[in-house]
């Protein structure tokens, strides 16, 4: 762990949402916004060392129709980037069902 200032670690618009967030969250959980509150960390891709390379179509590389997604094919670290690959690699199944493919 290493104390810093976490504006400088993300990029300006995750900073402005947070900011505005944290204020709103603290009407609803008091004292979520203390003024000596510490944040910790961004989310990395720290769990899955490795990443089932797939095609723009998120399909496999080289498995027609197998579609890698979520932490353990390497394309998540966490609930949130896991379920937004979840809702991309789905709408890209759907897109080939559609398309015949
Ligand atoms: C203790 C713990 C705490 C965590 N805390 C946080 C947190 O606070 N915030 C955060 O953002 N993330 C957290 N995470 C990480 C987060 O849970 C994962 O990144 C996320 O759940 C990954 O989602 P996923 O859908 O990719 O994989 P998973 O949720 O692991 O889903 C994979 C699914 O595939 C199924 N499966 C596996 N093999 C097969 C098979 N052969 N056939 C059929 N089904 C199969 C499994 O049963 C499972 O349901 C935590 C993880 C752990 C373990």
């Amino acid at each position: 762990m290493t104390p810093t200032d976490l504006s400088t670690s993300l990029p300006d618009y995750v900073i402005e949402a947070i900011r505005e967030a944290l204020p709103e969250l603290d009407k609803k959980i008091a004292g979520f916004a203390m003024h000596d509150a510490v944040l910790t960390g961004v989310e990395t891709r720290t769990s899955s060392p490795l990443r089932i390379e797939r095609k723009a179509d998120y399909q496999s590389v080289n498995v027609e129709g197998l579609y890698p997604a979520g932490e353990g094919a390497g394309y998540a670290g966490g609930i949130y980037s896991a379920a937004i690959d979840g809702i991309e690699v789905a709408e890209a199944v759907a897109l080939a069902i559609v398309n015949g493919r």
